[in-house]
């Protein structure tokens, strides 16, 4: 029998909620309670500091030394006495995750003592030997280190007895090393281009920001289970299992009673999420059994992103004080849904309008309709490369998967948006522009808010309208949102500017103003017709059609990477300021370099499990049929032993079959790889792991999954679907 597999989950079944005691304040009380905010800020920084940091903070003002040995200073009074002891400098580099490295506040004192020690300096900049994260050779080819500096638009943090300072990550040549530095960039281009489109509605508008809504969709495992699989534990998916006879066909898990187990989890997370300032609302059952989703209220995009992964290194850590796993892989279970982090983004000025909401009167809705067809525009044109910033070996598992868009990016508009622009298109721009009591009166259709957010909504859409913003639902669950982000925001920057240099060309034409927008905007419109479908993503009739407008419909991970050295994407990228070329070159190396390494571990634990677990039970299995064969034959005469042992022959044969083709395949896969880990270039070396290996990986499975059903349940060793989906 196999002793770990029942062991674990008769243990999960006995373990019972751990109670997480609600605490004694309002949330609006302990919410931001370990974050270095404003409020705290005013408190522990003397006038000057807090008027020069403010500065910094909002109008993006360079920060002195003097002002940061006071904020040092202010942050280190503060830090104490809450306890901390380390700080860090904490960072995104490009591997999805977050990077940290601690230090005590203590420095000796000269006098054999210690002092608790953190100066501007140690604020403002590090060097963390950064030469093992990925950096495609940018480093190696300059010779220069790393270093991290603080990003002041996004406050500190206290985690346990740890200062965490938000910092960029760059090369001392310049080059960012992480996601953090072009997502900034990316914020200040579209910043800057939005206000100035704006000041052809409203000359107040000094500062746009971009907004980020994202809701992350997650998987809980029961621990033992998890432990006892081995390819949860490394690769954070299941490489085999045979789907469970139940899963989510009944619809009765989405939107259920949270089961209890996990409802303290949740608890327990939102509570140490909001002392660190992250508004969390929105908690709920997913469609596959098991998956959970939650979401906050929508920030300022670069804190939003921080937020998230701070909130996915909580639910790590969170998750093992329940007893769970949380997986956030895109595709951790065959056959169930698996999970995205739709991004629901927005530009809003800083007088308040949010500039994707349809407005109250015919100028609103002007600029409402000039921001949604420059959006579209900047889609369009970097479809293929806005399917790059969300590819990965593990997002591939969801996209096109009947559950999630195809990997084609497209944008829904809702019938009430596809009229107004159709009406637009139609008309011609005096027939829009009459002639008022007060002046000019636009003739554009007024778009009720409400009715859209209610009415249309769909879900197969990859890049969706809905209401007052756009909803970017390829997003895979385990990245990094700023790379769909920074692409997105900098696609929208580059278009931008591009529109209001055809619009002023037409109004230094003499032109009047709206009449020059209308103009442009009915040209945008045909132009990018494209791009826009309100039909039904999933279907294959949309891939047939998709492919004649032109889209980008490549389905091979390291190819879709391509689109991020395309000209039209180096373009857009260095005339915006987010990245250079040599930039861009680097992190596809590190890109194609990182996705053969999970493959390539997939590979590993799949051929060890296959040789470890499968083969050696299935056999164990097989031998105890065939001694049941030779014993019929000692109990009954011949002829009438082999009709009763005709079955187990039959189950005895199959078993053969498929372990020999297991074998083989395996033995096949290794030779594969020895291949493909020679080619030098990281872009072929990828292809060849997506194109040999990858089907490889999906045809040995096909055969494990069939054995693990005729195979004897008591000897069988990893936990299975129904266990691992149902427990918890
Ligand atoms: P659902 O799409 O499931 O209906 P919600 O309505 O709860 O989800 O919203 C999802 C996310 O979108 C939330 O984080 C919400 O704050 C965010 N959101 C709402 N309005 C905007 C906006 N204008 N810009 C960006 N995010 C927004
Ligand atoms: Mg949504």
């Amino acid at each position: 029998m196999s002793k770990l597999r029942f062991r674990v989950v008769e243990t999960a079944f006995k373990k019972r909620a751990a109670e997480v005691p609600a605490p004694a304040e309002r949330p609006s009380d302990y919410f931001g309670q370990n974050v270095f905010n404003r409020a705290k800020m005013f408190k522990y920084l003397t006038e000057k500091a807090y008027e020069r940091i403010t500065d910094c903070i909002d109008n993006g003002a360079p920060l002195d030394r003097e002002t940061a040995d006071a904020v040092a200073a202010g942050m280190k009074k503060w830090a104490i006495e809450m306890g901390a002891t380390h700080y860090t400098h904490w960072f995104h580099p490009l591997t999805e995750g977050t990077a940290e490295k601690h230090d005590a506040f203590v420095e000796h004192d000269g006098k054999g003592g210690m002092v608790e020690e953190f100066s501007g300096k140690l604020l403002i900049q590090q060097e963390p030997d950064a030469s093992s994260f990925p950096n495609g050779g940018i480093r190696n080819t300059f010779e220069a280190r790393g270093y991290s500096a603080w990003d002041p638009s996004s406050p500190a943090f206290i985690v346990g007895d740890t200062l965490c300072i938000p910092t960029v990550f760059i090369a001392y040549t310049g080059e960012s090393l992480d996601y953090k530095a072009p997502l900034l960039k990316a914020l200040e281009a579209v910043n800057k281009a939005a206000v100035d489109v704006c000041h052809y509605f409203n000359p107040d508008v000094k500062k746009v920001y971009a907004y980020l809504g994202w809701e992350q969709e997650y998987f809980l495992v029961d621990e033992g289970l998890y432990a006892a699989r081995p390819d949860l534990l490394l690769t954070g998916r299941t490489l085999m299992g045979h789907e469970s006879s139940k899963n989510q066909q009944l619809e009765d898990h989405y939107f259920g009673a949270i089961p209890t187990r996990v409802m303290e989890f949740m608890k327990d997370l939102e509570i140490e999420s909001l002392k660190l300032g992250i508004p969390l609302k929105t908690r709920h059952n997913e469609v596959a059994p098991n998956q959970f989703e939650l979401a906050p209220i929508f920030e300022e995009c670069n804190l939003a992103n921080d937020h998230n992964l701070l909130v996915m290194a909580l639910m790590r850590k969170i998750s093992r004080k329940h007893g769970f796993r949380v997986l956030l892989h895109e595709k951790p279970f065959k056959g169930v849904n698996g999970s995205g982090k739709h991004n629901n983004w927005s530009l809003g000025t800083d007088t308040g309008i949010l500039l994707m909401a349809p407005g109250k009167t015919p100028e609103e809705n002007l600029r409402f309709i000039t921001f949604i067809v420059n959006v579209l525009m900047a889609v369009y044109r970097h479809n293929g490369l806005l399917k790059a910033s969300i590819s990965s070996a593990t997002n591939a598992h969801r996209l096109g998967a009947n559950e999630a868009p195809p990997a084609i990016i497209s944008s829904f508009l809702g019938t009430q948006l596809s009229q107004v622009l159709e009406h637009l298109e139609k008309s011609e721009p005096e027939d829009l522009m009459l002639a008022g009591k007060q002046g000019m009166k636009l003739d554009i259709a007024r778009i009720p808010e409400l009715l859209i957010d209610n009415t249309d909504r769909n879900r197969t859409s990859p890049f969706a309208f809905t209401g007052n913003r756009f909803e970017f639902r390829a997003v895979g669950s385990e990245a990094n949102c700023a790379s769909a982000m920074l692409a997105l925001n900098a696609a929208v920057a580059e278009q931008l500017k591009t529109f209001k240099t055809e619009v002023d060309a037409k109004i230094a034409d003499g032109k009047e103003a709206f009449a020059a927008i209308l103009e442009v905007l009915r040209k945008d419109i045909k132009e990018c017709k494209a791009i826009h479908f309100d039909g039904n993503g999933y279907s294959d009739e949309w891939k047939a059609e998709a492919a004649r407008r032109g889209l980008d419909c490549e389905t091979s991970v390291p190819v879709i990477f391509d689109n991020y050295l395309k000209e039209s994407s180096v373009r857009m990228f260095e005339s915006t300021g987010v990245m250079t070329r040599k930039e861009l070159e680097a992190r596809n190396e590190v890109k194609w370099e990182t996705y053969t390494k999970k493959i390539q571990i997939e590979a590993r634990v799949l051929g060890d499990l296959a040789m470890n677990h499968i083969i050696p039970t299935a056999t164990r299995y097989q031998t105890s049929l065939i001694d049941n064969v030779y014993k019929m034959k000692d109990l009954f005469p011949a002829d009438k032993a082999s009709v009763l042992s005709s079955r187990n022959l039959e189950i005895i044969e199959d078993i053969a079959n498929r372990t020999n083709f297991i074998k083989e395949k395996v033995d096949e896969m290794v030779k594969a790889r020895k291949v493909a880990n020679k080619i030098e270039s990281e872009r072929e070396k990828a292809i060849a792991y997506h194109d040999k290996i990858v089907p490889m990986l999906e045809a040995i499975r096909y055969h494990i999954d069939k054995l693990e059903l005729v195979v004897d349940d008591q000897i069988w060793t990893l936990p299975k679907y129904r266990e691992l989906l149902f427990i918890r």
